[in-house]
């Protein structure tokens, strides 16, 4: 083999492929269901987008990002998350003087270059999405509704929701510099990272995962909210029970990007455990402002697909052997024939998915494809007959000849009959 794919990436292919699109159309119909709509945007941006938004301290923003300078000279970086790179767009084109609240949802490609291990790739797939324009905690609940929402019409029951608030710029100020005396102190148990992480951005080294003794001790900025921000947090959970839906509070659930204020959350599956969420989300009430545009309020989540598919439930793998499989199977005996069969499997393809088999090999190695392409129906065509095709219905084992200009009311009966 002469080349084989980066190290921390998937070829998604047949069948696996028929899981991906099920998960991507749950999410789709979820989001439809909520009045998201869903965006596209460029999978590499202006290093900027990234640089002071997700934060310069961050794991993100200083490991771990795929930066480059173009043949003109501009430096780029391939995505490693989509909320500073949506809300460019938002910014870009205008949808902040529309005013209102924006629902906007996306699917795609992410970089990290993370070290590749269980559930975590340097190319992964995020879906997401962003609500702006309000500070209301119905939009922090509505958020977590239409994450988990979607997770249930995956079949998960078992999800953890974890919650907490890390507060606005205002009540930040105060509470780091209570972190900061905190780290001081316990300097000489710090990794060389969170030493770095203590001066420049403290909240930081609740990210580490060597720290974790050190973590249990820091005061937590729950602690430490201003009156506005605990009344919010108050009314996210207020609302939560409101709507029956369960959380645990974790008073040191800050997430890995510096944009976050307020509500923070991360969905937990038992089966990846506490280290792999599923989903992770919050409120960013200062990143439009900070990309340039007015104080605007929002708040979002993103979900991984490589996990999420990683421990999806029973239908999943039913779904990857079934995906693939076809409805009619057009087998042409001889090459005279061809363009009969051609004919033939576009007239099917009306009514469902229709393969053609253009081996010309002998009946029986077609006929023993049609069953492994777990055809319904396969259509012999040539053989003696020039105006006549046989209808081979797998699953009765019975058959029948009917002529070619017959075919169309034929198989549109066939069907009918399904349907009724
Ligand atoms: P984050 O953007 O870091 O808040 O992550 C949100 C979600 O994306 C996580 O909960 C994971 O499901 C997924 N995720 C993040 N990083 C990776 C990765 N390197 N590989 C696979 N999934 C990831």
């Amino acid at each position: 083999m002469k080349y084989s794919r980066p190290r921390g990436t998937q070829d998604i292919l047949p069948p696996d492929i028929h899981v991906w699109r099920y998960v991507e159309g749950v999410f789709d119909a979820t989001f439809e269901r909520y009045g998201y709509e869903p965006v596209r945007t460029p999978i590499f941006e202006s290093t900027d987008v990234f640089l002071r938004s997700v934060g310069e301290a961050t794991d993100i923003v200083s490991k771990e990002m795929y930066t480059f300078n173009d043949r003109g000279g501009r430096s780029i970086t391939l995505r490693p998350e989509n909320t500073a790179a949506v809300i460019r767009a938002f910014l870009e084109n205008g949808f902040h003087r529309r005013g209102g609240i924006t629902r906007w949802c996306y699917t795609g490609p992410m970089f990290r270059y993370d070290r590749p291990q269980a559930g975590r790739y340097r190319q992964f797939h995020q879906v997401g999405s962003e609500v702006i324009g309000s500070l209301s905690p119905l939009l922090d609940v509505e958020t977590i509704d239409v994450v988990t929402t979607a997770l249930e019409a995956l079949g998960f029951t078992d999800l953890v929701v974890k919650l907490n608030s890390v507060g606005c710029a205002e009540c930040r100020k105060s509470y780091t510099d209570i972190l900061r005396s905190a780290l001081a102190k316990l300097q000489d148990r710090l990794c060389e990272d969170c030493d770095e992480r203590a001066l420049k951005n403290p909240m930081r080294v609740f990210d580490c995962k060597r720290c974790e003794d050190v973590k249990a001790e820091l005061p937590s900025i729950s602690d430490h909210l201003c009156q506005g921000c605990a009344a919010h947090f108050d009314q996210v959970k207020s609302n939560l029970d409101a709507i029956g839906r369960t959380y645990e509070i974790d008073a040191r659930l800050v997430r890995g990007l510096d944009y976050y204020t307020r509500t923070t959350f991360e969905i937990l599956h038992g089966e990846l455990g506490a280290q792999n969420a599923l989903c992770g989300g919050g409120r960013y009430d200062d990143l439009v402002e900070q990309c340039g545009g007015p104080s605007t309020p929002a708040v979002g989540f993103s979900a991984g697909l490589e996990r999420i598919i990683s421990v999806l439930p029973d239908q999943g793998s039913s779904l990857a052997s079934r995906g693939s499989d076809v409805d009619f199977y057009v087998i042409c005996l001889d090459d005279a024939s061809a363009p009969r069969a051609l004919r033939a499997a576009r007239v099917l393809r009306a009514f469902g998915r229709a393969e053609l088999d253009a081996s010309m090999r002998a009946l029986k190695k077609q006929l023993r494809n049609a069953e492994r392409r777990g055809a319904r129906v396969s259509l012999l065509v040539g053989g003696d007959d020039p105006d006549r095709v046989i209808w081979k219905d797998m699953e009765k084992r019975e058959q029948i000849e009917i002529e070619d200009d017959g075919l169309l009311a034929f198989a549109e009966r066939f069907c009918e009959g399904d349907n009724g």
